[in-house]
């Protein structure tokens, strides 16, 4: 398959909107960008078009994807029933990187939600998306445009790396602004639960929810028989080739931990460079979370082209979207973390 590239620039933008609503109407499968990460994106009315997400990116089939919406009036064909607490939420966090599962429409089938009877569903804010969505008329499930496991893409450049050839196209945008996949409310349980962090964060989610609990996989290993809330949880996720570990500690500490080890390479802050003697790629500042989250997945696409025997990630705080940064950094590394305190 010839996977076409729409170009974004002023005079083909409507043109390449068109395109892609069209492949997405006539069953196609079409890669496109929104604010947490780019998105592979199909009718979600569509169970053929659905089947080849899944094929193309290899993801396991009890994985189910998020329907993306641009306007509110869509909802009442994707759930069933939108009570007053999924209503605030909307209020508070649409559009924007949060999504809400909720109960199943009967109109959206079955494989969407792997077989669950509920639905999770976002309204993204980037202009692209929403743009896509409306020309089309149809809501768009759309997981991350990535072959599973691997990390999630932040350009368009890191889709054709994993799936040239495979997808009918994707939409040339610029680098996604906040880096991270959104962050997962189900509203299905009493109290609601956080499923998986993102860029709303856990004190945002409290002023509205103030019951939320936080699901015990967003900071542990899910056991291989558990039964997870998210799916998507229990997968290793986001990693490199390179053999990955987690170092949380303060600056000093982690400089001399690193300095120390023969053959590797440190993923670190801007704050621990001065004091780093092997090579090293920075992922934003130890102060603000959020330009760890926007640069994260593209860092851990570089880390296999430096050739090194391990790397060692320096780990954020758990706050805001730290617990973000730190909930993918977990699963990058499959659970193998240092502290050095
Ligand atoms: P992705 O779009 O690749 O970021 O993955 C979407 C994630 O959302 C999945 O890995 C699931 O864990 C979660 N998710 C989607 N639908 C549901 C659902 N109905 N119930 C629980 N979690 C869901
Ligand atoms: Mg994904």
């Amino acid at each position: 398959m010839k996977t076409e590239r729409l170009e974004l620039s002023a005079e083909c933008y409507e043109d390449s909107i068109s395109r892609a609503a069209e492949l997405l109407e006539s069953g196609g499968i079409v890669a496109i960008p929104t604010e947490t990460v780019y998105g592979l994106a199909a009718s979600a009315y569509c169970e053929k078009a659905v089947e080849k997400i899944f094929t193309a990116k290899g993801r396991p089939q009890d994985n189910p994807l998020i329907v993306h919406i641009s306007d509110l009036d869509m909802i009442a064909d994707i759930t069933d029933g939108f009570d007053d607490k999924a209503r605030k939420c909307a209020e508070a966090f649409w559009p924007g990187p949060f999504t809400m599962v909720l109960k199943r429409g009967e109109k959206i089938p079955k494989s969407v939600s792997a077989g669950l009877d509920t639905v999770a569903v976002r309204m993204p804010s980037d202009k692209v998306a929403r743009d896509i969505i409306k020309s089309s008329g149809l809501p768009l499930a759309a997981p991350s445009a990535n072959t599973s496991g691997s990390p999630s893409p932040t350009t368009p450049y890191h889709v054709l790396n994993d799936l040239d050839g495979k997808i009918d196209a994707v939409i040339m945008g610029e680098e996604c602004q906040v880096g991270l996949e959104s962050t997962v409310v189900t509203l299905c349980t009493e109290p609601p639960r956080l499923l998986r962090p993102g860029g709303v964060t856990v004190e945002e989610l409290l002023k509205i929810l103030p019951d939320l609990v936080v699901d015990t996989a967003v900071l542990s290993e899910p056991k291989a028989d558990a039964e997870v809330a998210s799916p998507g949880m229990k997968y290793k996720h986001y990693a490199p080739k390179t053999e990955t570990v987690l170092v949380s500690g303060s600056v000093d500490k982690f400089s001399s931990f690193v300095n120390n080890k023969k053959d590797s390479l440190a993923v670190c802050f801007h704050e621990d460079l001065d004091y780093l003697s092997v090579k090293y790629l920075s992922y934003g500042s130890i102060k603000n979370p959020e330009t760890l989250a926007h640069n994260l997945f593209s860092v851990l696409r570089e880390v296999d082209s430096l050739k090194v025997k391990t790397v060692y990630i320096h780990a954020p705080d758990k706050k805001g979207v730290g617990l973000a940064v730190y909930n993918r950094l977990i699963r990058a590394a499959g659970f193998k973390i240092i502290e050095l305190h």
